[in-house]
């Protein structure tokens, strides 16, 4: 039949397709049925999962050998992460190698003094590091969390360090610029103990190595434990099978085509297999080791620079080798198409408090993790004593994370990456994780009166939850001026930056970072006039209901109370 014929039968029946439409079983088989016609509908095989399933078989005992560790370098901004990797990249030029070591490729790999191999990922620090586990690539075995000696460790170290924890993986302590005279390295052993990183040398089990990047003092030690603890971890991986594993970044250049970045981590690669790759497949053309050599092989954790396939990977997808070009185009081409599919699902699969319950009961979690941000130091010990103290016999609160300041970007895709829920006490999100948490699905709570935190904590765990109360962020305001009326008080000048404020909805007004009230909007204003809203990009003047302390430069949270099935996210 001819298509405009069948589009024409499918608008009489009062659906609008087109030649590029999908249709369903049942609007195929009611077509058939209008044109007396007999339909067959074969099922495409789910070629990417036969791809799939091929990388997973079971390696037996023998195939398995050694692989080097992959390690990333945590830690406070400026304590010197990427002048290690520069360092440990350096003890691998020989004498006389002229210019150094240029290329740049998201991993490499160096030999220890007593030539064991290690891999080290060259994007430092934990936010990179989350991002690639909320994407769901796992590619680190040990942490390096380097921390300054003349500075101790810093807001960030710990948040690198709880990031660490959440991953799950081996930690080692590089103590750096040992080499500056205002060097402590009793303090910052100390510091660490208190965060229950015990040092060997207390008689603890984390590996504190002194170091410094400048002089290069320890790096052969640093070198040597990453060894040592590969040993303990007892890392093993397939060397003969086809080549899988991650892609760490990937770019277009001219000339070259897709160039990508990608760490083996089972099997070994070689020149002229065929990969598949995120949407991208095709045959490897070239291979490039980190120092820009040619290789012809590329064995577990491993990472080469490759050309060769048809387009961009996305950074953290997985990548395999496959039989032939044909399979992979295919795979390929299903993907594309599920990848939209798969990203409405995802949307359904993070944790939210009223979630939780059903979740327990479907014995699918033991733990409640949270990530909580409060205003001052003194609020966060309380509150995050009273939710540890929320833990049952069925269900264990973990704090996986917790700081002061606002919720951020990192801890957002640390919530993503973990299966968490943020709670804020007394600060509210950035507006960029606050889009960020929009559209990863992640929750973030908001509350100014403890109890009321912990009630709703308590209620989610025993699946009490009321259906009541659900708050949803409709906008965000900065503060451009202010006026006194002697009628209404003070009038806030706003100006919308994102989304939009409507007459009668709740308010959370900050400053520097902390709620200072949270209330309703009272009157809302555009040129005189009572509105009922204002959009994005929109001037208009505002009061609160009881309340009078307002300065230019604050920042204005709206949000509204819906009744429903409670989903907070
Ligand atoms: P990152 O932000 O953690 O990547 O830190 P950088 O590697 O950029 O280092 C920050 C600053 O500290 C730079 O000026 C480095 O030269 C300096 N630095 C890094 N390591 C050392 C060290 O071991 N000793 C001394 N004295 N300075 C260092």
């Amino acid at each position: 039949l001819k298509s405009s014929v069948i589009i024409a039968k499918l608008f009489m029946a009062g659906i609008m397709a087109n030649i590029n439409s999908n249709l369903d079983r049942d609007t195929i088989e009611l077509l058939a049925q209008e044109f007396s016609k007999e339909v067959t509908i074969r099922e495409q095989a789910d070629v990417e999962d036969e791809v799939e399933a091929l990388h997973e078989e079971e390696d037996k005992d023998e195939d398995l050998a050694p692989r080097p560790p992959i390690i990333t370098i945590l830690g406070h901004v400026d304590h010197g992460k990427t002048s290690l990797l520069d360092a440990i990249r350096k003890t691998q030029v020989t004498e006389g190698e002229s210019g150094g070591i240029t290329q740049h490729i998201g991993a490499y790999t160096v030999s220890t003094p007593s030539g064991l191999e290690v891999t080290f990922i060259d994007t430092p620090g934990h936010e990179a590091f989350t991002e690639m586990r909320a994407r769901g690539a796992q590619v680190t075995d040990i942490a390096v969390i380097v921390v300054a000696a003349d500075d101790g460790l810093m807001p960030q170290t710990i948040e690198a360090i709880n990031h660490a924890r959440a991953a799950g993986v081996t930690i080692v302590v590089a103590l750096n610029k040992i080499d500056k005279d205002n060097a402590d390295q009793d303090r910052a052993l100390r510091q660490l103990a208190e965060q229950d990183l015990l040092p060997e040398s207390w008689g603890g089990s984390i590996g504190v190595v002194p170091c410094s990047a400048i002089t290069g003092q320890g790096i052969d030690d640093l070198l040597e434990r990453m060894a040592l603890e590969a040993e303990v971890l007892d890392l093993k991986a397939n060397h003969f099978a086809k080549a899988s594993g991650t892609v760490m970044e990937a770019n277009l250049s001219e000339g070259r085509g897709v160039t990508a970045t990608v760490l083996v981590q089972r099997g070994s690669m070689a020149v002229g297999d065929i990969l598949l790759a995120g949407s991208g497949y095709g045959r490897v053309r070239q291979m490039l080791d980190w120092r820009g050599q040619a290789v012809s092989l590329a064995g577990p954790s491993h990472a080469v620079e490759i050309t060769g396939l048809s387009e961009l990977p996305g950074a953290g997808s997985r990548f395999h080798v496959v039989d032939d070009l044909k399979q992979a185009a295919s795979a390929a081409a299903q993907r594309q198409h599920k990848t939209r599919e798969k990203e409405l699902a995802a949307r359904n699969t993070t944790t939210t408090l009223a979630s939780l319950f059903s979740d327990l009961a479907e014995s699918k979690k033991k733990e409640l993790r949270l990530i909580i941000k409060t205003d001052a130091a003194g609020s966060l010990e309380v509150v995050t004593k009273s939710l540890n103290d929320l833990s049952t016999d069925e269900v264990k609160v973990s704090i996986i994370h917790s700081g002061v300041g606002c919720v951020t970007t990192g801890d957002v895709s640390l919530a993503e990456a973990s299966d968490a829920i943020i709670l804020g006490f007394h600060v509210i999100a950035d507006p960029k994780a606050r889009r960020a948490a929009d559209e990863r699905n992640v929750e973030i709570n908001t509350y100014t009166i403890i109890y009321e935190m912990l009630d709703e904590v308590k209620q989610a765990l025993s699946g009490l939850l009321d259906p009541e109360t659900v708050q949803e962020v409709i906008g965000h305001a900065e503060v451009r001026a202010t006026f006194r009326s002697s009628k209404v008080g003070t009038i806030a000048g706003l100006y919308i930056t994102d989304g939009q404020v409507v007459r009668d909805c709740f308010m959370r007004l900050t400053r520097d970072g902390v709620i200072i009230h949270e209330g309703k909007v009272n009157t809302l204003r555009r040129f005189k006039e009572t509105v009922r809203e204002v959009r994005a990009g929109y001037e208009c003047g505002l009061t609160i209901e009881d309340w009078q302390d307002v300065r230019e430069g604050d920042l204005f949270e709206f949000y509204q109370r819906r009744k429903q099935a409670r989903s907070l996210a």
